[in-house]
């Protein structure tokens, strides 16, 4: 293949597109399609970063392209794919110019040849996460719509850019974030992957950060079109602040969104639970990238509030871990009252407890079917020794002495009777059948069970049960 005969630099920070539009300019063609055609070239297939059509474009320039070279920015389907990292279409931006004015106005001051061929477009300028320039301490702008949007003409961009003087507004000044250091460190393949944070695209990584440190500062239910691009930059450094502490952090701050909660407002469900974050991935998006994110989410709702059966977290619960007294009291048709004055009593409740309401007082699921079971399986005092047809006074002997445990023991903190647990009533039973030492005399019918127990619980020379 021949070469140009006039070529330009390709900057290290440079994009494929940004150069192909520049040489065009060199060669003082009309624009970059226009270049393309006559050099044989597809330029979508440029755009796409297609290996072979890259490598064809810098041998024109007499420039040998590594295969693995930082610059090359390969699509595929939706997403682009950058020295291994993955930014989907929404956090790579080159339809429109994303720009440093005091780097464009260096280029024009410090470059050579063609005015037009001079500036070039930054690859970091098309990653939405950075938002500003470390070089100048500006935020990055964003050119007005034109003509010229989606034709990934660099230098046609920068030079509308350059001749309207009213899209020259003052760059706010702005100090890039550690957060911005990261996102360009990992998209130049420079970052020595670790964390959690890591361990996730860059682009759910980036959204992420974005999406925690925006409900941190300004509560989950921010509206994204009221954030300023300086109100991300800030957003999208609180959550990396946090995030970056790994997965234990994020699920400490989900968690402190529950307070909502514990102090009476909202429901069980997600949006109520974790706001905007949860209405972004739940029902605006169903890109599996953010499965791992949403399953951290869905197991620690369910780890702490009491979800249930009909309820939705990322798809519908099927299984309930914890119960409310309220919804324990609605499953097993017990009265609230009953229920909390069960729970308090076996200790599975506290005393603080007496200030919640039923339906935030929460116990595990397993722990409230065996005490409501207990009880229901229980007798109450008379109702026991009638069971056992032990007489009064012998009832009054066995429990007072010890031999048949209260499944719930009364108390004024309750209000509850004693209860006794039928199980605990057949066991005692048991073991005094195996315990009788009495022959079986069949004229004198059958031995009472007084008879028998006081043969069995008492010596032959001490006092006789009635
Ligand atoms: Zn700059």
């Amino acid at each position: 293949m021949t070469t140009l005969s006039i070529t330009v630099p390709f900057h290290d920070d440079e994009t494929i597109a940004s150069y192909a539009s520049r040489l065009a300019a060199a060669n003082y063609a009309s624009g970059v399609r226009e270049f393309c055609g006559h050099m044989g070239l597809n330029h979508q297939k440029l755009i796409d970063g297609e290996p072979e059509e890259v490598a064809r474009l810098m041998a024109l320039a007499d420039y040998e392209l590594r295969s693995s070279d930082k610059r090359v920015v390969k699509r595929n389907g939706l997403f682009h794919e950058i020295n291994g990292e993955v930014l989907a279409r929404s956090s790579f931006l080159r339809s429109r110019l994303r720009h440093c004015p005091h780097c464009l106005a260096e280029d024009y001051e410090n470059g050579s040849g063609v005015v037009t061929s001079r500036p070039y477009g930054r690859l970091a300028w098309c990653v939405t996460f950075i938002r500003t320039c470390p070089r100048h301490n500006v935020l990055l702008q964003l050119t007005e719509r034109s003509s010229l949007e989606g034709g990934h003409d660099i230098a046609a961009m920068i030079a509308a850019w350059q001749r309207d003087p009213n899209v020259h507004p003052p760059a706010a000044r702005c100090i890039q974030t550690d957060f911005e250091s990261y996102v360009t460190e990992r998209l130049w393949g420079r970052w020595d992957r670790r964390s959690w944070l890591d361990s996730l695209p860059l682009y759910v990584a980036g959204k992420m950060c974005e999406m925690v440190g925006a409900t941190i500062r300004l509560g989950k239910r921010f509206v994204f079109d009221d954030l300023s691009e300086m109100d991300w930059v800030d957003s999208a450094q609180v959550g990396f602040e946090v995030l970056c502490k790994g997965e234990d952090a994020f699920r400490s701050f989900l968690e402190g969104l529950h307070s909502d909660f514990w102090d009476g407002e909202g429901d069980t469900g997600g949006r109520h639970l974790y706001g905007r974050l949860y209405e972004r991935l739940a029902y605006e998006s169903d890109d599996p990238a953010f499965d791992c994110v949403r399953a951290i989410m869905r197991e620690v709702a369910l780890s702490s509030i009491p979800f249930g059966p009909g309820d939705d977290m990322f798809g519908p619960v099927i299984e309930r871990r914890f119960h409310t007294i309220q919804s324990a009291s609605k499953e097993f048709n017990l009265h609230p009252l009953t229920l909390r004055k069960l729970l308090l009593k076996v200790g599975v409740i506290g005393t603080s407890a007496k200030d919640l309401t039923p339906d935030r007082i929460l116990v595990p699921k397993d722990v409230v079917a065996d005490v409501v079971a207990k009880y229901t399986s229980g007798m109450n005092w008379s109702k026991a020794w009638l069971y056992l047809n032990s007489g009064r006074t012998l009832w009054n002997t066995l429990t007072h002495g010890g031999y048949i445990p209260r499944a719930f023991a009364d108390g004024h903190e309750t209000g509850l009777g004693p209860i006794y647990a039928k199980s605990d009533l057949d066991a005692f039973l048991a073991r005094m059948k195996t315990m009788v030492n009495q022959e079986f005399v069949a004229c004198a019918k059958l031995t009472s069970f007084s008879k028998t127990v006081s043969a069995v619980l008492v010596p032959p020379s001490g006092s006789r049960f009635d």
